[in-house]
């Protein structure tokens, strides 16, 4: 193979995390080429996304470094400057305010297709070769680097390739790395309502036995939901006509906004934690839902994927500054260290709270109340909590 053939990175997987990384990567005068199996959906304005992300602000300022960020934020992006946290069972609310910590906004609720769109749209305007669809279905590597064998028999070498092809990613199974998972039995039910009372830009999330039910502000005053249900539950309430669905959500949600009603369709998606057992195995590295899926009750799957490109970028940034090399093992090793140990704590913190709160048993359910009254009465762990959550 000729060195025109040898890509510096191949990144396999196009979603979110996927195209940021080859985007963040080709911005550092990387040769990328990105792999993806299956052309993106076209955004449409008029049907939106029922899967929608809280982005937080250092992966807003990734994106804005990759030229994604203002088309996202012209084209719909809603702000959030509140978030309000509590449990069914009484105690006290937890409470963030942006003008309390000096923001403008918290973060910002974005649809996953728009992301997708933009970051699309801006890998057409890079030198990144992008070949789709393109499905991964054979990997080699050694101490130079990666080959990769496609669907259609065309072969990719590259000195590192990159896993961003989701939970069920197949170049992390090629590279021998196994998966620690549990599935939670649960689902999320995703969703667009009309409010009777506006949301006042504020992220609500009530805890129920049953899981945690969250609106999130959206654009004309509609919120987005996400409820999380048992398996059979989530069935039975996705089956259930307008009029019952919107009765049993502003039960569910305690009339907190007045009268809600469906705005559109909805759908369930299954919740597990899947954490990789490590985010490297010689030259490939994991990132993404294929390194990590988390529960969805802090809204942080997207934002650790997108945290994993982020620590990348700074990787290769800080070796070219030093004039050696971006790829030598021990970075690579180093980068993985890291970002392994932070989305562990992150996904075994978040199956705590969930399990923590997905139950009605008497000490849970003073615990909970308790330890969010504590919470927000204290401005250094509110301080410390928001900060974990907006990666700043
Ligand atoms: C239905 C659904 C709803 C969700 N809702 C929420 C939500 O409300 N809030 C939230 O925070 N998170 C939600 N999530 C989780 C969130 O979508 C993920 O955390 C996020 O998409 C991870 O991005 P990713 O780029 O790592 O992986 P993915 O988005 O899974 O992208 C992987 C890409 O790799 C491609 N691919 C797969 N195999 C191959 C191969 N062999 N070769 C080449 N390409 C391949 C796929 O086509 C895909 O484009 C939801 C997930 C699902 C499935």
């Amino acid at each position: 193979m000729s060195r025109r053939d040898l890509h510096d990175v191949a990144v396999v997987g196009g979603g979110v995390v996927g195209a940021a990384c080859a985007l963040a990567l080709a911005g550092q005068g990387l040769d990328v080429c990105l792999l993806e199996a299956t052309q993106p959906a076209p955004w449409s304005a008029a049907d939106p996304d029922l899967r929608v992300y809280a982005l937080a602000p250092d992966n807003a300022a990734l994106l804005d470094a990759l030229d994604a960020w203002r088309p996202v934020r012209a084209t719909r992006a809603q702000p959030y400057r509140r978030m309000q946290v509590w449990d069914a069972g009484g105690g006290d609310a937890l409470c963030f305010d942006a003008d309390a910590l000096a923001r403008r906004e918290l973060g910002w609720i974005v649809e996953h297709g728009l992301l997708v769109d933009v970051l699309w749209r801006a890998l057409r305007h890079s030198t990144v070769r992008v070949r789709c669809p393109a499905r991964v279905e054979a990997m080699e590597q050694d101490d130079d680097g990666v080959r990769l064998r496609l669907d259609d028999g065309v072969r990719v070498a590259a000195r590192i390739a990159i896993a961003a092809d989701g939970a069920a990613s197949r170049l992390r199974t090629l590279a021998g790395i196994g998966v620690d998972g549990r599935d939670y039995a649960q689902r999320g039910v995703v969703g667009y309502v009309q409010t009777e009372r506006p949301h006042e830009d504020t992220a609500w999330q009530r805890f129920l036995p049953s899981g945690p039910l969250a609106l999130l502000p959206w654009v004309d005053g509609r919120c987005s939901i996400v409820w999380t249900l048992p398996n059979d539950e989530a069935a039975r309430v996705l089956a259930l006509g307008d009029h019952d669905f919107g009765r049993e959500l502003t039960a569910a949600f305690d009339a907190r906004l007045g009268t809600v009603v469906p705005a559109s369709r909805r759908v369930a998606f299954p919740l597990q934690r899947q954490l990789s057992a490590t985010q490297q195995a010689g030259r490939v590295l994991v990132v993404g839902d294929a390194a990590h899926a988390v529960h969805p009750l802090a809204g942080q799957g997207v934002n650790l994927g997108l945290r994993d490109v982020a620590a990348l970028r700074a990787l290769v940034t800080d070796a070219r500054g030093r004039r050696v090399d971006w790829d030598s093992p021990h970075r690579l090793a180093r980068w993985a260290r890291t970002r392994r140990s932070e989305n562990a704590v992150a996904a075994h913190a978040f199956e705590g709270i969930n399990r923590l709160f997905s139950n009605d048993g008497v000490a849970s359910t003073l615990l909970r109340g308790h330890l969010l009254g504590i919470a927000g009465r204290l401005p250094p762990v509110l301080d410390a909590l928001w900060r974990r959550a907006a990666g700043t």
